[in-house]
C-alpha cells in the first residue's frame, strides 16, 4: 500500500478538484474536475500525466473537465454506478462497498446519497484521505437536490465514523459563509467559536481551509451534530429526533 501525494487545484469561484498521485506506480488522477485548464497546467507544473479521473457525482461542476482530460489524456474515469448515465466519458461504475485499485493505493468507496441520488465518497484509507464531494463540506453539508433528510443524515453518520485523522477534501470553499451559518445555531460551541475565528484568519490570508480534519468536524459541524442533545436544544428542537433535528438544520441553512 502506499501512500498519495495530494495537490489541491482551485477552480471556478469556489470549487476544488485534486490531483492525486500514487508515486510507486506514477498512477495520477483528478477528482472533480469541473474544467480541463487548470487541471492541465497542474499537471504541467508538476510533470505528471493524468491516468484517472475520479468523480463524486454528476453535477457539471464536478464532471465538466472530464471530456477534455479524457481525451487528451486516455485517462480512466471512475464514477458511481448510480449515476453511471449522468457520467460524462465514465469507463468504471463503483458501487458501495468496493475497493477501487488506484496505482498502489486503494480507495474504499461509500455510497452516500442526498445531495444527489448517487453521490459516492472515495476513502483513501492508508493516506487518511477523504473525497466527499458536495455531501460533507468544511463546516456544512451539500443542498439536499435528490434525496431526504433521512438519506443525507445516515450518509453523513457514515463519513462521521471515519478517523479524526482523516483529511475531509470536500468539493467548495464554502467555509467561511458555513461557520457564521454554525454559530447561529450552535453560539455556545466553544470548538466553533475557535474554528470561527481561525478560518476568518486563514481567509483573511487568502489562503484555503480545506481540508480540515473530521475530529474537526465531528465537534464543529452542526450538520455533523444533529444528534448532540446541546444543539437540538440550542434550537429548541427535540434531541431525541436527530433526523428532526438535521432537516431543520438543512432548512435553516437554506434560508440563512
Ligand atoms: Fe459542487
Ligand atoms: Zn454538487
Amino acid at each position: 500500500m502506499s501512500k498519495l501525494e495530494i495537490h489541491q487545484v482551485p477552480l471556478l469561484r469556489d470549487n476544488y478538484a485534486y490531483l492525486i498521485r500514487e508515486p510507486e506506480t506514477a498512477a495520477t488522477g483528478v477528482v472533480d474536475p469541473s474544467v480541463a485548464g487548470p487541471v492541465f497546467e497542474a499537471l504541467a507544473e508538476h510533470g505528471w500525466t493524468l491516468t484517472h479521473i475520479l468523480n463524486t457525482h454528476h453535477h457539471w461542476d464536478h464532471t465538466g473537465g472530464n471530456l477534455e482530460l479524457k481525451a487528451a489524456s486516455g485517462a480512466t474515469i471512475v464514477g458511481p454506478a448510480a449515476d453511471r448515465d449522468r457520467i460524462p466519458g465514465i469507463d468504471v461504475a463503483v458501487d458501495d462497498g468496493e475497493t477501487y485499485r488506484f496505482g498502489a493505493a486503494e480507495a474504499k468507496v461509500t455510497f452516500i446519497p442526498g445531495h444527489t441520488r448517487g453521490h459516492i465518497a472515495f476513502w483513501f484509507e492508508e493516506s487518511a484521505a477523504l473525497f466527499c464531494g458536495d455531501t460533507l463540506f468544511a463546516l456544512g453539508c451539500g443542498r439536499l437536490f435528490e434525496g431526504t433528510p433521512e438519506q443525507m443524515w445516515s450518509s453523513l453518520c457514515k463519513l462521521r465514523a471515519l478517523p479524526d485523522e482523516t483529511r475531509v477534501y470536500c468539493g467548495h470553499e464554502y467555509t467561511q459563509d458555513n461557520a457564521r451559518f454554525a454559530l447561529a445555531v450552535d453560539p455556545e460551541n466553544a470548538d466553533l467559536i475557535a474554528r470561527a475565528a481561525a478560518v476568518d484568519r486563514t481567509r483573511a490570508a487568502g489562503l484555503p481551509t480545506v481540508p480540515s480534519t473530521m475530529g474537526e468536524e465531528r465537534a464543529t459541524n452542526p450538520f455533523l451534530r444533529a444528534d448532540e442533545p446541546a444543539l437540538g436544544a440550542a434550537m429548541g428542537l427535540d434531541a431525541a429526533d436527530p433526523v428532526a433535528v438535521f432537516a431543520e438544520t438543512r432548512r435553516r441553512k437554506d434560508v440563512f
